[in-house]
């Protein structure tokens, strides 16, 4: 099932349960802005997702509402943990779905970080 990009934010998505610490995750990376956690699924070698701290739904929602210190502090949490997991030089790829046509399925903004291996043109 996909989610409505223009929803109000549920409170009890999965990735807000996971913030709460309500359910367990595989954590790699936590700072003030954002925080990451293996896929429960890998579709490649790495397989990481990387969810803001705040409550918004999607990318747009994200894009649209977030204060410019929350955006800035988010993105480069994403960077850092490509650094951390030694993905820079080989190289890795970021995605964001977003509503229906993006596949989106949980409704709390979050970045997946593909690595570990030759990716193709593209994951789908
Ligand atoms: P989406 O299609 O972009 O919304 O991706 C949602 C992702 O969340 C999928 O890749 C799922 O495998 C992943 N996922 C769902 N539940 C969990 C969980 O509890 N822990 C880690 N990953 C999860």
């Amino acid at each position: 099932m996909t989610i409505d990009p223009a929803a109000a934010y549920d409170p009890n998505n999965i990735f807000a349960k996971i913030l709460r610490g309500e359910i367990p995750c595989s954590k790699i990376y936590e700072d003030d802005w954002a925080l990451a956690f293996h896929d429960i699924a890998p579709q490649a070698k790495v397989h990481v997702l990387v969810i803001p701290r705040g409550a918004y739904v999607s990318w747009d929602d994200f894009s649209l509402r977030a204060p410019a210190e929350e955006i800035a502090g988010f993105v480069r949490a994403v960077g850092t943990v490509a650094r951390e997991l030694g993905l820079v030089a080989p190289g890795y790829r970021l995605l964001a779905n977003v509503g229906h046509h993006g596949g989106q399925e949980v409704p709390h903004l979050h970045v997946h970080l593909f690595g570990g291996q030759p990716l193709g043109r593209m994951i789908a």
